[in-house]
């Protein structure tokens, strides 16, 4: 029972093409017999068994860097990458994090911004699932407003020592490559470091109530020296990790309508089987309302996510843009959530049921990738050109 035809009133499945339906049944055929038995499991105990095992599942269906060409990656459509970022966080937000860091955060700034030693060192192993990524832009005191970070790189002879630290990195911990952004005497530059670099320490971050099942870290580098083919030739200031960020945002707009989708059809399949007052709870006006309100948002938050990617396939689409599908679609996925655990009741609660789980790991998916306050202010500079962030 896949369970979201009851859902798709509006017949979104027939934008699709047949390849584009290959890979996203696909994935949700792994996902659901691979993770979704497992998941809650791992997030009550606020772990995931095996991670560098499910990574090279992943790595084996293929989605890991997939909308990435050459260096071992699949080179699919940015549509095929929203089903899949779609269906992974259908199961749970937090693999689709690590999917969304390992694939447009890590690779995607290696692919983007490395030297050739970097990817070709990198790229393929990471794209296989034998190597695993994070991307460490945000510090202890500066997140919305990363230019302010104190990690620092400064060279010496022909290498760079960095030193500095870095908060809430996901899969810190079980990273093989680090992409660290870092101050440097030419504005800030990204480096691609080993994290098995003498002076180079990660701490997994515990007393999380959201995305348990997913691994966030804080990283350490106190005198960490890499050569110099670790250091991104080009790009310098934050126009590189956020170029990464609006990459990896582009699955969020499609990974929190996952979210969504399950606690719509688990709200919708136990308001039909649990009655009160002698009737199914799904026959009272006020629950059907309900419904009715998150099947609208939902139909709505898809539209725009098809349309954005779309757009990304034919390379005309514009950060603003993406910042308008993510605002969206966690805002609405989050209110989902919330209403699909109303009408679950007291079973609502429960981890016996994904709902609870869902809208919780929402509120970090809210915050991380730019928070609703950042993307408003982007949204209202594109609108009106005036900077409101300071
Ligand atoms: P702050 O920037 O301190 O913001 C606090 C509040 O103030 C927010 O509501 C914010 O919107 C508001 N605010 C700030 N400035 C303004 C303004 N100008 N106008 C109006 N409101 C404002 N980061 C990484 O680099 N790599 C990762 O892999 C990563 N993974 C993460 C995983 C998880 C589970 C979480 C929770 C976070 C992760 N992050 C990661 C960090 C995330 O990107 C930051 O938390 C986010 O950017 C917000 O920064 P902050 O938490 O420091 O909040």
């Amino acid at each position: 029972d896949l369970n979201d035809a009851a859902v798709d009133l509006a017949g979104l499945d027939e934008l699709l093409n047949d390849d584009e339906r290959d890979v996203q049944r696909a994935v949700r055929t792994m996902a659901q017999s691979r993770i979704a038995p497992y998941v809650a499991d791992w997030f009550e105990r606020g772990t995931v068994d095996d991670p560098r095992g499910l990574v090279r599942e992943l790595g084996e269906l293929g989605v890991l860097g997939m909308h990435l060409t050459g260096y071992g990656c699949a080179g699919l459509s940015a549509t095929e990458y929203g089903l899949t970022c779609l269906e992974l966080e259908a199961v749970d937000s937090g693999i689709r994090s690590l999917v969304s860091v390992q694939g447009s955060l890590a690779m995607y700034a290696l692919w983007r911004f490395g030297s050739e030693e970097v990817k070709t060192q990198w790229l393929p192993a990471m794209a296989a699932g034998d190597a695993v990524g994070c991307f460490g832009l945000t510090e202890p005191d500066h997140g919305s407003d990363p230019s302010g970070m104190t990690t620092r790189a400064r060279r010496d002879g022909s290498d760079w020592v960095i030193n500095g630290g870095k908060m809430w990195i996901t899969n810190g911990s079980i990273a093989d490559v680090a992409v660290i952004w870092a101050q440097t005497d030419e504005g800030i530059r990204g480096f691609a470091v080993p994290t098995s670099t003498p002076g180079f320490s990660a701490v997994e971050i515990r007393h999380k109530l959201s995305l348990r099942a997913s691994i966030t870290s804080e990283l350490t580098m106190d005198e960490v020296r890499v050569p110099e083919e670790c250091v991104f030739p080009e790009v310098r200031g934050l126009g590189g990790p956020l170029t990464c960020l609006a990459e990896a945002r582009f699955g969020v707009v499609w990974g929190a309508m996952g979210a969504a989708r399950t606690c719509l059809s688990t709200a919708l399949r136990y308001a039909v089987e649990r009655s009160q007052f002698g009737r199914p709870v799904a026959g009272f006006q006020l629950t059907q309302q309900k419904l009715a309100d998150m099947e609208l948002e939902y139909v709505k938050g898809m539209l725009l996510a098809m349309h954005l990617a779309r757009r990304k396939d034919a390379g005309t689409l514009r950060s603003a843009q993406v910042s308008l599908g993510k605002l969206n679609n966690v805002r609405e996925a989050l209110e989902i959530c919330r209403t699909a655990r109303t009408i679950l009741g007291a079973n609502g609660i429960s981890l016996e049921y994904p709902v609870i789980r869902h809208m919780n790991n929402l509120e970090s998916v809210l915050t991380y990738e730019g928070t609703v306050e950042m993307h408003t202010l982007v949204i209202g500079k594109a609108l009106t050109g005036i900077d409101a962030f300071r």
